[in-house]
């Protein structure tokens, strides 16, 4: 029955696929143009959230597959680099134009590996092919900067050129988006790129690269590996490459920034986040309301910009009953099965952390108004469904307030001012996203001057900067300079040349060597 619904993509699950005669099909690596097998020995089984059937194997790349991946981007930059940008510029033209038309077969990918509704999974394609639809302008982004007469007959000018092999390593949350925030940048650019998708779905990248290949992108400008701790390390430690992008938890963030630039790299790295959106008695009840548990429970709260925290002002905490209607009428299933508003959470692991995480909660004085954690959905009772959850008076000093959920948990705590509000969000330790919900216009504008959060919505809860900016989470949720897409982006990937230059038309011939600096 699931072949059946998922044949949209069958087909190409036969490129990036292997099917061996035992259990279930491995997934390939993809180097130097070519989907190829892995000889490892070491699998890790990936698992459908909504059955934990296993749907395919990941390899565990051998240090001979990583090493020939990165030859493969090195040797490939020799050429690449020196393509015109407008066949740069076409390829991206092409690519974005086959990720549309396949929107519905990624999706459809996502929901099988990582659980996500359907609906979810194309927005999840979407975001990311904005970024490749941003990359179509290289022909702009990539000027660098000219002033004529800087002395008699000097002129100096800049070039922005690309760094060499890149690499990305990413989380599981975003299968399509995160990707696509990396190599299309990398590459429009002039760079190779190494990418190391998330060992727990990494089947949609694998079929961006299949599209890739078929906008007629040369072989080894892209190349994937899999694995985990051990191909993270290949990454961090490699001569070779240049830059690594990663996305994902604090933990590894942290470890691979500090290892990457350690070895002589640039390193972005965007973690974790517990992003508070703050209720002003003056908002519009119905709009605020529903947005906030649009954005606390979609996509099963395993959003990096999830607004998990809700912070209630004053007359506001009246609302917590209707708030908790609302998050009542949402319906848990599996994701491929229509009118569903959210899928299962990752993994068991996962899923027992979300629920120990509640129970701490309970535990330290806190109330469970709504509580999901025994949910089961019918016909899926393997699944790791965690239902809508609601915790109120949570108190800065519980773990459940401390920590990242990273599922259907919405955290309520209740404060008397704006000021008490904006002190709360600025002594918490990350610094990704929040949002304030208002009719006052004094009240927004207070809010954006005083909040020390990179990424700030008003009367919009996750605010995702689109390609044209840039993703641009602070304080704890960043390490790094350049942040990603956008002109932060640009900056990341390429690197200045500045060359000036002197031209005379007259044969001016001097004496002597000018040995001091001129003043
Ligand atoms: P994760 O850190 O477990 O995995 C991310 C990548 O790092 C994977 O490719 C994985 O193989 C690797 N990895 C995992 N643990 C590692 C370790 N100890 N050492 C080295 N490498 C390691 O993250 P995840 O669970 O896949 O993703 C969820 C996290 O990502 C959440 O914390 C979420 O907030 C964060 N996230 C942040 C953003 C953002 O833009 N700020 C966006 C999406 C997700």
């Amino acid at each position: 029955k699931r072949a059946a619904r998922f044949q949209g993509f069958a087909k190409g699950l036969q490129r990036i696929q292997c099917q061996s005669s035992a259990a279930a099909p491995t997934t390939k690596l993809f180097i130097d143009g070519k989907f190829v097998e892995s000889k490892t020995t070491d699998w890790i089984d990936l698992h459908n959230p909504a059955t934990n059937e296993v749907v395919t194997r990941v390899p565990k790349s051998t240090k001979d597959e990583m090493e020939a991946a990165v030859t493969s981007a090195k040797e490939a930059f020799k050429s690449w680099s020196k393509t015109s940008i407008l066949s740069r510029q076409q390829i991206m033209f092409r690519y974005q134009d086959i990720i549309r038309k396949n929107m519905k077969a990624l999706a459809e990918n996502i929901t099988l590996e990582q659980g996500k509704t359907l609906v979810d999974a194309e927005g999840d394609v979407l975001r990311g092919l904005q970024v490749v639809e941003h990359c179509c302008s290289v022909t702009s982004l990539q000027l660098g900067e000219t002033l004529q007469g800087i002395a008699k007959d000097l002129d100096t000018h800049s070039y922005r050129l690309p760094l060499g092999v890149t690499a990305g390593i990413t989380p599981f949350n975003f299968p399509a988006m995160i990707p696509l925030w990396m190599f299309p940048v990398a590459i429009v650019l002039g760079n190779t790129s190494v990418i190391k998708p998330s060992e727990r779905d990494p089947g949609a990248c694998m079929m961006l690269l299949d599209m890739l290949n078929q906008a007629g992108c040369p072989p080894g400008v892209v190349n994937v590996i899999h694995g985990a701790h051990d191909a993270v390390n290949f990454i961090c430690d490699h001569p070779d490459i240049k830059a690594i992008s990663f996305v994902g938890s604090d933990q590894a963030g942290k470890y691979i920034y500090e290892r990457g630039s350690r070895n002589g790299k640039r390193v972005q790295s965007n973690m974790g986040a517990k992003n508070h959106g703050v209720v002003m008695p003056d908002a519009n009840k119905e709009n605020t309301l529903n947005q906030l548990v649009g954005a606390a429970f979609g996509a099963a709260g395993q959003r990096c910009m999830a607004l998990s925290t809700a912070v209630f002002v004053g007359e506001a905490r009246n609302w917590i009953p209707d708030l908790v209607e609302r998050a009542k009428q949402l319906k848990v299933n599996a994701g491929h099965v229509p009118g569903t508003d959210l899928g299962p959470v990752i993994s068991p692991q996962s899923k027992k952390r979300i629920n120990e995480l509640v129970q701490s909660g309970i535990d330290e004085g806190a109330k469970c108004v709504l509580d999901g954690r025994d949910l089961v959905v019918p016909g899926y009772e393997k699944g790791n469904f965690v239902g809508p959850t609601i915790l109120t008076e949570v108190k800065p000093n519980m773990k459940c307030y401390k920590e990242e959920i990273f599922g259907p948990v919405l955290v309520a705590l209740s404060v008397d001012t704006l000021d008490d509000a904006i002190e709360l969000i600025n002594k918490n330790p990350y610094g990704n996203g929040t949002a304030v919900f208002t009719t006052n216009g004094a009240t927004a504008r207070k809010f954006t001057n005083e909040i020390d959060v990179g990424q700030v919505g008003i009367n919009v809860p996750i605010p995702v900067p689109l390609p044209m900016f840039s993703f641009t989470g602070t304080r704890g949720s960043f390490l790094g300079d350049a942040h990603f897409y956008g002109k932060q982006g640009i900056n990341f990937y390429t690197q200045t040349k500045t060359v000036t230059q002197l031209w005379r038309d007259s044969d001016v011939t001097h004496t002597k060597a000018a040995v001091s600096m001129p003043v």
